[in-house]
Parts: C-alpha cells; sequence; structure tokens
C-alpha cells in the first residue's frame, strides 16, 4: 500500500543518521508498515541499509540483529546443547505468514509491532531474552522483552528509540521447555500461546502471551505443584479480547496449557 503520508525515506549510513520522531518511524521489513494506512507516518529510516550482522555469538548471548528476518533466525542450524532452539521454528510458525512476510519481516519488526500475538515476543520474552534500544545521540538501554512489549501496540521505547538487538542468554538455549498453542482457526493468529522453561538451576518459568495484552511470565524455584500455578495464573487480571478469540477462552485454554506443560516439566520430558 501507497502510504502517501511520506515525504522522505531515509537511507542511514550510521546510527547517527537514524533520527527519528513522532512522525519519522524506522522501517525493517516494511511488511506491517506497508500493509496499511498510516496516516500519522511523515517519514521513514529504513534500518536495512545499516548492513548489522543478523546473528552473533559470544559463550554467554546469541545476538539478534533487529534487522534479522524471522526466516533467518529459523535457519540457524539446531545443536543438541540447545533443546530451547526448537522454539524458534515453532514461533516463527505460529505467524500467519505469506510468502512476502516469511522472506521480507524481521524479528525487531515483529517485536516492535507489539501484536499480543506477535510471535517473536512470544520467543524471546519466553527466553528471558534481553532488547538493546538505541537512540541516534548514542544512547544504549537494556530492558527485558517481557517488560519491552507494554500492551497492544505499545513498547516501551520513546519515539526517538529504536531496537538495535535482543540477546538470547545462552543459558535459556540449554534449558529443557515446554509450548503450546492454538488458534480459532486453522491457519488464525495465535488466540493463547503458553512456553514453560526449566534452567539447569531448576528455576521454572511460564511465560504466558497472545491471551494477555502483554506477555506475562510467572517464576518458580522449581516446577510448582497445580495448586500454585492456578493461584499464579488468578493474578492475571486481563485476558485481552479480539475477533481471535473471547477473554474466557483465552484464560481457559491458557490455564490448561500452562498446566499441561507444568505435568510435562515435572515428568522431565523433552519439550
Ligand atoms: C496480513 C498480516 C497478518 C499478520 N499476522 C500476524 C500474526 O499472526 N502474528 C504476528 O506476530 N504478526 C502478524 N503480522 C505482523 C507481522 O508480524 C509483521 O508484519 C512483521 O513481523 C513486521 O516486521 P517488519 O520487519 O516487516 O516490520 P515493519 O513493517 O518494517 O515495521 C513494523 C513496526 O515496527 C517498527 N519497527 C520496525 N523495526 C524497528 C526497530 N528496529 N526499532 C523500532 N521500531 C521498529 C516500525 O516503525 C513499525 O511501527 C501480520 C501482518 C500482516 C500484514
Amino acid at each position: 500500500m501507497d502510504l502517501v503520508g511520506v515525504t522522505q525515506i531515509t537511507v542511514p549510513r550510521t546510527r547517527g543518521d537514524v533520527v527519528l520522531s513522532a512522525g519519522v518511524r524506522p522501517l525493517g521489513g516494511g511488511s506491517w508498515l506497508f500493509s496499511e494506512q498510516q496516516p500519522e507516518v511523515t517519514g521513514l529510516v529504513d534500518l536495512m541499509a545499516l548492513g548489522w550482522e543478523p546473528v552473533v555469538e559470544t559463550p554467554d548471548t546469541l545476538t539478534i540483529a533487529a534487522t534479522c528476518l524471522i526466516r533467518e533466525l529459523t535457519e540457524i542450524p539446531l545443536r543438541p546443547e540447545w533443546p530451547a532452539q526448537e522454539l524458534v521454528r515453532l514461533c516463527a510458525d505460529s505467524l500467519l505468514m505469506s510468502f512476502k512476510i516469511w522472506n521480507m519481516a524481521t524479528v525487531g519488526g515483529n517485536v516492535c509491532t507489539a501484536l499480543p500475538a506477535g510471535a517473536m515476543t512470544s520467543l524471546l520474552a519466553g527466553l528471558d531474552a534481553v532488547a538493546v534500544i538505541w537512540d541516534a545521540e548514542g544512547g544504549e538501554r537494556r530492558a527485558a522483552v517481557a517488560e519491552f512489549v507494554t500492551g497492544v501496540r505499545t513498547t516501551a521505547m520513546g519515539p526517538e528509540e529504536f531496537l538495535r538487538s535482543i540477546e538470547i542468554p545462552v543459558k535459556s538455549l540449554e534449558a529443557r521447555v515446554a509450548f503450546r498453542r492454538i488458534a480459532l482457526s486453522n491457519l488464525g493468529r495465535s488466540g493463547t500461546l503458553v512456553i514453560g522453561r526449566q534452567d539447569a538451576d531448576g528455576a521454572v518459568v511460564v511465560t504466558v502471551t497472545a491471551s494477555t495484552p502483554a506477555p506475562v511470565q510467572l517464576r518458580f524455584d522449581g516446577v510448582p505443584t497445580a495448586a500454585e500455578l492456578a493461584h499464579a495464573l488468578d493474578g492475571i487480571d486481563v485476558w485481552y479480547d479480539d475477533p481471535h478469540g473471547a477473554p474466557d477462552w483465552r484464560e481457559a485454554v491458557s490455564r490448561l496449557y500452562a498446566e499441561q506443560i507444568r505435568v510435562e516439566l515435572s515428568a522431565g520430558g523433552a519439550a
């Protein structure tokens, strides 16, 4: 779709060229930006031109550039020592993706779009990944992805900030995980997506997305009892309501899946 309000597209050479405002927005793959009218957008800054390395590995962290394509993330060869890597494909397949989105959409664009059903948000929140946020002035700060997405189409970024990368702790990739997801129709947008993760120290985190406006994480020192898990779920006070699922249905399936995940993790089974 033509964005008729856009009068300027900047092709930056350095981060200093990424000068943003309420009307001048970062451009990732463009699959969301060009999918509907954006009356408030007057300019775009094409982050793809910065040529960030899509994936950089250190002993403790797998760093994903915001401009890494979702497809590229799925192409990282599977490693037996990273059982949680399986979540990458499961979450990527949770997107209602056309050929165009599969080949254009970026990991950062998905997170920054801040849809409750943002599948990369589900993945990265479930792995306790950290968002690295930049501004043009050289500022850098970090926020847990689970807190970076603050609500429906809202993030913790200010208008002059942009997402540089996302850091996945290697210890999260080494964790045991369990995954459940449902949509009202076969290829529909997620109604709920629940990820359970048990780290090497036994700690368990259950991350609920798609059924809530923003990610919700429930943390336990070990595998909780059914009652402890149910009590923690009682603390979720808002269940999302849109054409992809009614709140009572989303709550019911989220509770069911969280309990299934609890049983799976307590049985020591694979994801
Ligand atoms: C028909 C359709 C169905 C969809 N269904 C789903 C679905 O079921 N689940 C799902 O998760 N998504 C869904 N999406 C959204 C899809 O995930 C997005 O189109 C895609 O992930 C956005 O990535 P992009 O790189 O193309 O972002 P863009 O379109 O380039 O940008 C999206 C938004 O993020 C901002 N942005 C991009 N990169 C950055 C950055 N580095 N820093 C700060 N802000 C940034 C842009 O300014 C813009 O506001 C759907 C989209 C369409 C068109």
